[in-house]
C-alpha cells in the first residue's frame, strides 16, 4: 500500500480544524503571546512537521480483508527524534493525532529530554477485533509505517487502548524487516516493551506514578497532607488505576470512577486492587461492581470530592460541566481532558490545574530511560527508576510551580513558556537552513 506523506506548508489557518486542534493552538497562543514568541518560531511550532496517512490491508478472521487507516504526525524534531504514543480508538483522526503530537512537543521539551513530538494511531473500535487480528493489523501498520518511524527518527509508545503487548509486536515487526546485522540494535524503537523483551522496570506505572507525585507536591505546598482526601478518576487504564493506586497508598480515597462503559460511586472509598481485579476479569470494565452504586455519566464530574483526575479521552471537561465540578484541584492525567472555554471557567472559580504536559510527564520520562537501557545495552532495577523519575517530576514541578507564581500566570500558561522557550533558544542557535 503506499503512504501518502503530507507536508503542510500552507498557512497557520489552513491547517487548524475544528476540536481538540483549536485547543492545542489556543493554548500555545496564549504562552507564545506571554513570552513575546519570535513570530518566525511561532510560524514554525504552529503547523506540524509531517502528516503521514496510511491505508493498509488486513486478514480478518474470517477470511474477509478489511481496509485500516492508520496515522503518524510528527509536529517537531528540534530537540530530537519524535517521541510520542500510538491510539487505537474510533476518535482517532489527523486533527486529533495533529494536537496530540503537538502536545507531545510541549511535554518532552518542558521534562528537558532530548526528544520532539509526534502521535499516531488507528481509527478503530479494538473490542471488535480478536487478538489475531489486533496483532495482525498492528504488525501490517508497522510494515506501513515502515521507515517513517525508528529509533534515532520517530519512536512511538503506548496510549489508549495499546499496551506493552502492540509494543512487542511493533518491535518485532520492525526489527524483522531490517537488515540482519541490524536487527537487535533496533530495539528501541519503541518504549513500554514487555520488561521479557527490553522493557523498563516500572515503564507501567510511569504516567500513573508521575500523576501522584504531582498531586502530592501540590498538596504538599499547601502544608496539608494526601490522608483523608476524597478522589474521583475518568478512566480505569493504564494512567488512571496507577494514579488511584499509589494515592490510596497515601492514604487519599477514591470516591467514584468513569469508564467507557459506566460510572460508580461509593462516598465511604472504593478499594482500588478490588476495582482492578474486578475490571481485569470484566474485560477492562468497572459496571457491575458490588461494592460501590451506579452512577449516571453525566453527574461523574459533580461527584463531591477534593481532587479529580481525567485519565481517559480529551475534551472531557468544558463549558458544559466545569461550573458543576467541586474538586478544587484537576490533575490532568489524560491528554487535553479540559478545554480552553472550560478551563476559564475553572480558574474563574478559582480551581487549579496540573496540566497534562506537566501531570502526565511520568510516562514520557520513563519511556526514556527505557530508550537510554536499550541504547546502552543496560538492565535498570524498579528502585533505580523511581529514584529517577522522583527527581525529574519534581524538578519539572517546581520549575512550572516557580515560574507560574513570578509570572503571575495559570499553571498551563507557564508550563508552555518553559517548553516553548527551550524549542526557540534552539532555533535561534542554529538557525533556518539554507
Ligand atoms: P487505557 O487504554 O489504558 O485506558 C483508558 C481508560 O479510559 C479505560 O478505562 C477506558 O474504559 C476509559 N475510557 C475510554 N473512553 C472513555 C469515555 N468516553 N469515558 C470514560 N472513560 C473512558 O489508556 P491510558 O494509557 O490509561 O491513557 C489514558 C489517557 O492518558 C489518554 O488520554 C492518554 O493519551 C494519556 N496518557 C497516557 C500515557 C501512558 O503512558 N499510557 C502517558 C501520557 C498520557
Amino acid at each position: 500500500m503506499a503512504i501518502i506523506t503530507v507536508t503542510p506548508s500552507k498557512s497557520v489557518k489552513n491547517v487548524l480544524v475544528k476540536g481538540m486542534m483549536d485547543n492545542v493552538m489556543e493554548q500555545f497562543n496564549n504562552a507564545a503571546d506571554h513570552i513575546n514568541l519570535h513570530p518566525n518560531i511561532r510560524k514554525i511550532l504552529s503547523i506540524t512537521n509531517n502528516e503521514i496517512i496510511v491505508h493498509f490491508p488486513v486478514k480478518m478472521d474470517n477470511g474477509e480483508v478489511e481496509i485500516f487507516t492508520g496515522y503518524r504526525v510528527q509536529h517537531n524534531n528540534a530537540l530530537g527524534p519524535y517521541k510520542g504514543g500510538l491510539r487505537y480508538h474510533p476518535t482517532v483522526d489527523i486533527d486529533a493525532a495533529r494536537a496530540l503530537a503537538m502536545w507531545m512537543t510541549w511535554k518532552t521539551s518542558l521534562a528537558g529530554l532530548p526528544y520532539g513530538g509526534g502521535k499516531g494511531g488507528i481509527q478503530l473500535d479494538p473490542s471488535k477485533y480478536s487478538e489475531g487480528e489486533l496483532e495482525r493489523i498492528t504488525r501490517r501498520f508497522t510494515f506501513a509505517l515502515a521507515d517513517n518511524i525508528g529509533p534515532e527518527h520517530d519512536i512511538p509508545a503506548p496510549d489508549v487502548n495499546t499496551n506493552s503487548q502492540t509494543m512487542a509486536w511493533i518491535a518485532d515487526t520492525y526489527m524483522s524487516t531490517r537488515p540482519p546485522a541490524e536487527r537487535t540494535a533496533n530495539q528501541h524503537v519503541v518504549t513500554g516493551k514487555p520488561e521479557g523483551s527490553g522493557g523498563l522496570e516500572g515503564r507501567d506505572r510511569a504516567t500513573g506514578y508521575g500523576v501522584f507525585l504531582n498531586i502530592k507536591f501540590w498538596i504538599e505546598n499547601k502544608n496539608e497532607t494526601l490522608q483523608g482526601k476524597k478522589f474521583i478518576v475518568q478512566g480505569f487504564g493504564n494512567v488512571g488505576y496507577w494514579a488511584a493506586h499509589f494515592l490510596e497508598e497515601q492514604g487519599a480515597k477514591l470516591v467514584a470512577v468513569q469508564d467507557a462503559f459506566g460510572s460508580l460511586e461509593n462516598q465511604n472509598g472504593i478499594k482500588v486492587e478490588d476495582l482492578f481485579n474486578y475490571s481485569k476479569a470484566k474485560k477492562g470494565s468497572i459496571v457491575d461492581f458490588p461494592e460501590a452504586s451506579p452512577l449516571d455519566t453525566e453527574s461523574f464530574f459533580t461527584t463531591e470530592c477534593d481532587i479529580c483526575i481525567p485519565a481517559a479521552l480529551g475534551n472531557q471537561i468544558t463549558k458544559e460541566n466545569a461550573s458543576t465540578i467541586k474538586a478544587k484541584l484537576i490533575a490532568e492525567g489524560a491528554n487535553g481532558p479540559t478545554n480552553v472555554e472550560g478551563e476559564k471557567i475553572l480558574l474563574e472559580r478559582g480551581i487549579t490545574i496540573i496540566p497534562d504536559i506537566l501531570c502526565n510527564s511520568g510516562g514520557v520520562v520513563g519511556s526514556y530511560f527505557e530508550w537510554l537501557q536499550n541504547r546502552n545495552g543496560e538492565m535498570w532495577q524498579l528502585d533505580e527508576v523511581i529514584t529517577k523519575l522522583d527527581k525529574k517530576m519534581r524538578e519539572s514541578f517546581n520549575k512550572v510551580y516557580e515560574y507560574s507564581e513570578t509570572e503571575g500566570i495559570g499553571l498551563r500558561t507557564a508550563a508552555y513558556c518553559i517548553a516553548i522557550k527551550r524549542i526557540e533558544k534552539a532555533y535561534v542557535q542554529r538557525g533556518i537552513f539554507p
